[in-house]
């Protein structure tokens, strides 16, 4: 089990962003989330607070 870094809770799958780990529910949101919308916002702020420059930057 790996704390996503997105919403913070435990899951077992999912994937890595800079070695961090984003559960699936929360990737699929983010593959979905249209870049206008607050949401996608909220995803790069969180990535932006990994250690490593975020891919979506
Ligand atoms: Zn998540």
């Amino acid at each position: 089990m790996k704390e996503c870094i997105v919403c913070e809770e435990e899951k077992k799958e999912g994937m890595y962003i800079c070695s961090s780990f984003v559960c699936k529910e929360c990737e699929q949101e983010m593959v979905n989330t249209e870049p206008e919308e607050s949401k996608y916002k909220e995803f790069v702020k969180k990535l932006r607070k990994i250690r490593k420059p975020s891919v979506f930057s």
